[in-house]
């Protein structure tokens, strides 16, 4: 979100004269879109301000921004600490942008902005053209989440659940495809929550995904990220309905013993996630899964972790994300007793080793196969491309005629852990 995000800010500050530049010393103003999710966001963000203020140490101050979910927890407390700050704005409060830079050139007052003005901004944005000509783009169409979960900030940084616009979203939709984009990403901190009421009509995830697949020049959608509450029935039938719906779905569980769901206050235990998954391979026999795991949550034991190796291996996990828990302050989980970190460690790579198995066994299966692949650029001063299978698995392959923008049929000769390598079937039929 992100990264869709800094996008639009791009698209904002641009209306103001101001142009993105690469010497990051010639630059008049410095913005850091921060993410509060890791741990030390924090800290991370002083460290980088320290090292800008030392490389304009001999040069004119840039005008300084911190956007984003630390701006919206650190708050005015952070120019507080660190008067080289000017700005703080929060994720909510970033369609301000252009009109905060100007009201600072003019009185060089510190500003902080970090209201909660989900509605404004969507409908500001709405006036400046989302102008990402990526092939494959993110599209923002909920934010914040109210389901609380014991160890996460979001519902703190960015708020409760918010709706954008059917109309909204389909228009942006749009304006993506003609500007090239090939792949849409639907994005949400709870994409699935989507739920949007006008005139007496109900739009929900899966009737934006049913709008999209009828676009014609758009080949791929996906969304990202899901709870496994919200895997409604209608969504789950877009899998058999929307060929355009790529088969791949990350779908975070975080633990695999039901004394830590609840715990974690998820509202999910782990014959419900696993029903989702049978549904989902009901509809979609070769649908991919991708999860997140919390390893070493307050309180958990040997036989819950063991819990949570059972489900990878029941599920077969693709491409998942393990951490071990840290806390994040003020969440209700910050305030429980650590367990000790020797241990979670021990049992991260136990985790991970086993997620590298299924992960290495995905990629293995494709060698000596033809797979579909949107081509998304060519890697620099290189005869190689880079693009992902309809699984999202990442592919570098050779081609002497290629096109980015366009599905092709790829030969899959070897593989690591992470990419998938090949060349292009010239001389076979491709997708257009
Ligand atoms: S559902 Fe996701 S975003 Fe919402 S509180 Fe839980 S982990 Fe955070």
């Amino acid at each position: 979100m992100n990264e869709y995000d800094s996008n639009r800010i791009y698209d904002l500050v641009s209306t103001i004269g101001f142009n993105k530049t690469e010497n990051k010393k010639e630059a008049d103003c410095f913005l850091l879109n921060t993410c509060h999710i890791r741990k030390k966001a924090t800290e991370k963000v002083y460290d980088e301000i320290g090292r800008v203020k030392k490389d304009f140490r001999n040069l004119k101050k840039p005008i300084v921004i911190i956007s984003g979910c630390v701006a919206q927890a650190e708050s005015i407390e952070m120019i507080k600490r660190e008067p080289y700050i000017d700005i703080v704005v929060g994720p909510q409060s970033y369609h301000k942008i252009g009109d905060l830079i100007l009201d600072y050139k003019r009185k060089r007052k510190k500003v902080n902005e970090t209201e909660f003005d989900v509605v404004k901004k969507f409908d500001e944005l709405e006036k400046i053209p989302n102008l990402q000509n990526k092939i494959s783009s993110y599209l923002t169409i909920q934010e914040g989440c109210d389901k609380f979960c014991h160890f996460c900030v979001v519902p703190y940084t960015r708020g409760p659940e918010y709706s954008r616009t059917f109309k909204q979203i389909i228009s942006e939709a749009h304006n993506l495809v003609e500007n090239g984009v090939k792949e849409i990403v639907l994005l949400g901190q709870n994409v699935n929550a989507y739920n949007f009421f006008e005139n007496n009509k109900n739009y929900k995830l899966s009737s934006l995904i049913k709008e999209l697949n009828n676009i014609k020049k758009l080949k791929r959608i996906r969304f990202t990220t899901s709870h496994p509450k919200d895997m409604t029935e209608d969504l789950i039938n877009c899998y058999r309905d929307c060929d355009k719906l790529m088969p791949f779905l990350h779908l975070p569980i975080q633990s695999g013993s039901d004394q830590i769901l609840k715990s974690m206050n998820r509202k999910h235990d782990k014959k419900y996630y696993l029903s989702v998954i049978e549904k989902l391979r009901n509809v979609r026999k070769d649908i991919k899964i991708s999860s997140d795991f919390i390893v070493g949550y307050p309180g958990e034991t040997e036989k819950d972790f063991e819990d949570t190796i059972d489900i990878i291996k029941k599920v077969s996990f693709i491409n998942s994300y393990s951490f071990i828990f840290s806390p994040r302050p003020g969440t209700p989980a910050s305030a429980k007793t650590l367990n000790s970190l020797k241990e979670n460690e021990k049992k991260l790579i136990k985790l991970q080793n086993i997620l590298e198995k299924f992960q290495i066994k995905n990629n293995e299966n494709y060698i000596q196969q033809t797979c579909e692949v949107l081509v998304e650029n060519k890697l620099k001063n290189q005869e190689r491309y880079f693009g992902r299978t309809r699984f999202m698995d990442p592919v570098i392959f050779e081609s002497n005629n290629c096109e980015i923008g366009r599905l092709l049929d790829i030969k899959i000769t070897s593989c690591n852990q992470k990419n998938l390598f090949g060349h292009h079937q010239i001389n076979r039929k491709n997708v257009a």
